[in-house]
């Protein structure tokens, strides 16, 4: 392969540019029509909407993660915020176990 010159490296870097450039106008441009739609079931639907599941024993649809005719729980992810409450509850319940373990060994040495 030819050595590339100096004008042909400037041409490559300016065609790659564009390119560049070009898609993150389509990317720009996609995101845009992907959002009206969007914007549009929202002025529909009033209320933001929630996903539907429905009981794996009956079939039924579920409310908040319980089946209302069966009474069957699915399991729900829970969300970060309350998961980042329970491990700090079972870290301090950990110290907690921990001290009065430090100090129980203490009082039955003396
Ligand atoms: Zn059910």
């Amino acid at each position: 392969m030819a050595k590339q010159t100096r004008k042909e490296k400037k041409a490559e870097e300016a065609r790659v540019l564009a390119e560049m450039r070009a898609a993150l106008e389509e990317a720009e441009r996609e995101e845009n029509a992907e959002q009206e739609p969007e914007n549009q079931t929202d002025e529909y639907m009033g209320a933001p909407q929630t996903p539907v599941y429905h009981c794996k024993r009956c079939r039924s649809e579920m409310k908040n993660g319980v089946c209302p005719v069966c009474g069957f729980r699915m399991y729900v992810p829970m969300d970060e915020k309350k998961a980042g409450k329970i491990k700090l509850a079972l870290t301090a319940v950990g110290m907690v176990v921990f001290v009065a373990l430090f100090i129980w060994l203490q009082i039955k040495k003396g």
